[in-house]
């Protein structure tokens, strides 16, 4: 683990507030996570990466994205380590690299279509309006 990658992980726990060590590793929260299958890293292994401080994989993961922010993995947790909300401190990592939104509140309603579900609606304007 690089100096700055130490940085970067005790920014996203700091942002998050989750306790990686609480993780008894069971894997629920990816089980139940019903973006699976688009996701790269799953829930378990953002707790597990950020633990091990592998934070800079993360960050480039599309994963950070097509996670719906729809708090499954919270939900099922039986430990109350909260996965989402450590995609969600790797978002905000990214955005403010970056300097702006990964993506405008506006340019939203050009990506719907009649068949997204209402969270991936009400998630998009949580992870695109920091
Ligand atoms: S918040 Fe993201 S990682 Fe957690 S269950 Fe929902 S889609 Fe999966
Ligand atoms: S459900 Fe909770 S305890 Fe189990 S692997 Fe996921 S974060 Fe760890």
């Amino acid at each position: 683990m690089t100096v700055n990658e130490k940085e970067l992980a005790e920014r996203v726990i700091r942002i998050s507030g989750v306790n990686t060590k609480k993780c008894m590793k069971c894997g629920k929260c990816s089980g139940t996570c019903p973006s699976f299958e688009e996701m790269e890293y799953h829930p378990h292994q953002f707790v597990s990466m950020v633990e091990k401080g592998q934070i800079k994989k993360l960050m480039e993961s599309k994963s950070i994205w097509t996670c719906l922010s729809c708090f499954a993995c919270i939900e099922r947790c039986p430990r109350s380590v909260e996965p989402a909300k450590l995609i969600e401190a790797v978002r905000v990592c990214v955005i403010r690299q970056q300097g702006e939104n990964h993506l405008k509140a506006n340019a939203v309603p050009e990506k719907l279509d009649e068949n997204m579900p209402q969270q991936a609606i009400v998630s998009a304007f949580r992870k695109y309006s920091k």
